[in-house]
């Protein structure tokens, strides 16, 4: 490793300067037991199946052997937090392990929630099985989505009892604790580059960043500021990738802090993210932000250009000119616009040559005008044919509508121009029903993480049942699939989970 390293050794909390990350050793767990992997994952790990059944990978996996000539550690970063500048915040429940190459793929493996590290702050660096399962699943479920994100290799149960919350009755709640093997090319966020420039250490900041360039962007072979500028614009399109992901299959990420931000444009940090459902800008999963709602559906776009902005302030003292910088920052909103376009014209199974600027933006207005679900209505709407009529267009989607009741009087008018419209745009298409619908289906899951389900597997993994876990990463794994199996996940919230939303921490 080529940046600099703490060099005060002992595990206290404490302000890092000079240095990226700080050596740390995971600690030592209770009773440990695997509770799952990631199949998938393995094979790109070059493990197999039988390895994971050894006390060894147990042990690695949860904290309590560090492998022979390997150093673990707790990255050093700041962050932007709800708009505010937050100073140091860094690893506080994250320790990097060991990275490994394979098969031409490059992969850091950290655990979350393995115990304290000079960033815990005030806090303990364990982490609940429930938040551990909904980061488990959701990671592999983005994965297999398609969408960039980290990657969760196990969830193992720790057997240390931890404290999140105490009850009406004065007594402490305690929760079983877990650990998370994350997975990735690299873990290192704006934050990481951020807390450099607030300190003013440049030197460092340079380090790091011919470090990622080198590393993770090796297609940039400008010199000087150029080469800085020329990863700001990689980073910058990468996020614009993955931000358009998110709005593609109804991800809302709930914490979109600056330390929160990959520099690879992967989605990290799975908290109190949740899944639309009802399709609605502003809605957003997180209760600490219901207020303000800075984090909603329908702001995601434009936090990931204002946490840029807070990147290319980071990057500024290697670059020292504000134009150069503005200019590859003022063509996100364009860009962001037309990748977004060409994704909806997907959704929509149309061609990509027409111009449906209209269609998409009156389809945006009708979704709202009665709570839609958003998977079921876009998964439905390939079964439309050019001969329907509008009628029967709608009758196919119906399901997707809440309270189909609430289909009447000027909503009903509007959902039937819509439809009609929708219905002369296909039939203008050269493309047939049946190619249409393979390809919608290919981009319009069938299947998400609903947080009703992930609840319904926390719920069973607290009375120690832990099978449902399982049958949703099978599920998820092919979630653009019909799976006859899994029928009963295609299916609304149901009422009673109406408005409940996701938990963090
Ligand atoms: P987050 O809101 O999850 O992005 O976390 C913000 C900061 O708090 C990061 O520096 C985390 O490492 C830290 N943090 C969150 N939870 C814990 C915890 N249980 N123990 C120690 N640090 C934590
Ligand atoms: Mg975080
Ligand atoms: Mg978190």
């Amino acid at each position: 490793n080529s940046l600099p390293a703490d060099k005060t050794l002992e595990n206290t909390r404490r302000q890092v300067v000079d240095a990226c990350f700080s050596y740390v050793t995971p600690k030592k767990t209770a009773k440990p037991e695997l509770l799952h992997v990631s199949e998938t994952l393995l094979e790109h790990l070059g493990l197999t199946k039988e390895d994971t059944t050894s006390d060894e990978f147990l042990s690695i996996f949860t904290g309590n052997k560090v492998l022979e000539n390997t150093h673990s550690y707790a990255m050093c970063y700041g962050g932007h937090q709800f708009g505010n500048w937050a100073g140091q915040l860094g690893d506080g429940r994250a320790i990097n392990l060991f990275e490994i190459d394979y098969n031409n793929e490059h992969w850091a493996l950290q655990l979350k929630g393995a115990g304290e590290t000079p960033y815990s702050r005030t806090a303990d660096g364990l982490a609940v099985l429930r938040s551990s399962i909904r980061e488990h699943l959701c990671s592999e479920a983005m994965h297999h989505l398609g969408v960039p994100t980290t990657r969760s290799l196990s969830l193992s149960l720790t057997g240390d009892q931890v404290l999140r919350d105490v009850m009406y009755n004065g007594n402490p709640d305690y929760e079983k604790g877990a650990v998370v093997c994350r997975v990735a090319p690299s873990f290192i966020r704006f934050g990481n580059f951020e807390i450099l420039a607030a300190r003013q250490n440049h030197e460092t900041l340079q380090l790091l960043t011919d470090y990622t360039i080198k590393h993770f962007y090796p297609e940039i072979t400008s010199e000087g500021k150029q080469k800085y500028l020329d990863f700001l614009t990689a980073v910058r399109d990468r996020t614009i990738e993955m931000v358009v992901h998110w709005q593609r299959v109804g991800f809302v990420h709930g914490v979109m802090n600056t330390d929160n931000m990959s520099i690879l444009g992967l989605t990290i940090d799975y908290g109190p993210y949740g899944w639309l459902e009802d399709f609605d800008y502003e809605w957003t999963p997180n209760t600490t932000d219901a207020q303000h709602r800075r984090y909603k559906f329908g702001n995601q776009p434009y936090i990931c250009m204002w946490n840029l902005f807070k990147l290319a302030n980071a990057l500024y003292p290697l670059i020292n000119e504000v134009e150069p910088l503005q200019e590859v920052l003022d063509t996100f909103e364009g860009l962001y616009i037309e990748q977004y376009s060409k994704m909806m014209m997907q959704k929509l199974g149309l061609s990509i040559n027409g111009d449906y600027v209209e269609l998409i933006s009156s389809l945006e207005k009708a979704l709202q005008l009665i709570e839609t679900d958003y998977t079921i209505f876009f998964r439905n709407l390939a079964s439309i044919s050019k001969s329907d009529t509008t009628a029967k267009a709608i009758e196919k989607i119906t399901y997707a509508y809440y309270n189909e009741e609430a289909l009447q009087g000027e909503v009903l008018l509007q959902w039937k121009d819509w439809m009609n419209n929708y219905i002369e745009v296909l039939q203008n298409e050269t493309i047939e029903d049946d190619e249409r619908k393979v390809k919608m289906n290919s981009i319009n899951p069938k299947y998400v993480l609903r947080n009703y389900i992930a609840q319904l597997a926390i719920d069973d993994a607290d009375k120690g049942n832990y099978e449902l876990i399982d049958e949703l990463y099978q599920m998820l794994k092919k979630p653009y699939d019909d799976q006859p199996e899994y029928e009963k996940w295609f299916t609304k919230r149901p009422d009673w989970a109406r408005h409940k939303i996701g938990c963090s921490m």
